[in-house]
């Protein structure tokens, strides 16, 4: 069961094209496990061609946009989630793995393996990180946005524990520490848009983050 999802805003801008491609790319992955999510964004992209089409570029106010996202609300019926082939990514994973070859997994820690994907964007990284059953990964906090979306397995935190399709924001200046659930390893998509530092001095050395190179 999905507990996490993009707020509005983020769901308002992937739908009109104006989101980062490397935020798009875990908006898009979270719709793939996500039918409420979807059926919002189908909404707004409809409720956005109609705009585009009645009026020439009449700017959107605060007032507007809340009474669309009100309507969205009335008119959304929740549809049970759709069957999905256990295992399978969404097709946006699916493709930058293909597109640049295999994901080459990294050692980072005894628990924690990443895999960057290249998107070409230069402010963000994205990489897949997988870690294994009851492992952990190192306390940090984020200097910029990191955006989490749980692919496969589950982990927990501090603030409670995620399953797959699960989308998480973590603003600057967050600090954690997710830990896999004992009985199955855990596959992340993150997007991160700044480096993240570790709050001790001796995980330092152990912070997967550190080596940020963007793509
Ligand atoms: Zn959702």
């Amino acid at each position: 069961m999905i507990k996490h999802h993009p707020d509005d805003n983020l769901l308002i801008e992937f739908s009109a094209g104006t989101l980062a491609f490397a935020q798009s790319i875990a908006v898009s992955s979270h719709l793939h496990f996500c039918r409420h999510c979807q059926q919002r964004v189908d909404r707004l992209t409809q409720v956005g061609g109609t705009l585009m089409q009645e009026a020439d570029a009449v700017p959107v106010s605060d007032d507007l946009l809340s009474q669309v996202m009100d309507k969205l609300d009335a008119t959304a019926e929740v549809a049970p989630q759709a069957a999905r082939p256990v295992g399978k990514m969404p097709r946006v994973i699916d493709k930058l793995i293909a597109n640049y070859g295999k994901a080459k997994w990294e050692f980072l820690t005894p628990s924690l393996d990443m895999a960057r994907l290249r998107t070409g964007q230069k402010e963000f990284e994205v990489a897949l990180h997988r870690i294994k059953a009851g492992g952990s990964v190192a306390k940090h906090d984020h200097r910029g946005t990191e955006i989490t979306l749980v692919l496969d397995g589950s982990f927990s935190d501090e603030n409670g524990i995620y399953n797959e399709g699960d989308f998480l924001v973590r603003e600057a200046g967050e600090v954690h520490r997710p830990l896999a659930s004992r009985d199955a390893p855990c596959i992340c998509l993150s997007v991160v848009a700044a480096p993240v530092r570790m709050t001790g001095p001796l995980t330092r050395l152990l912070n997967p983050f550190l080596s940020f190179r963007p793509q």
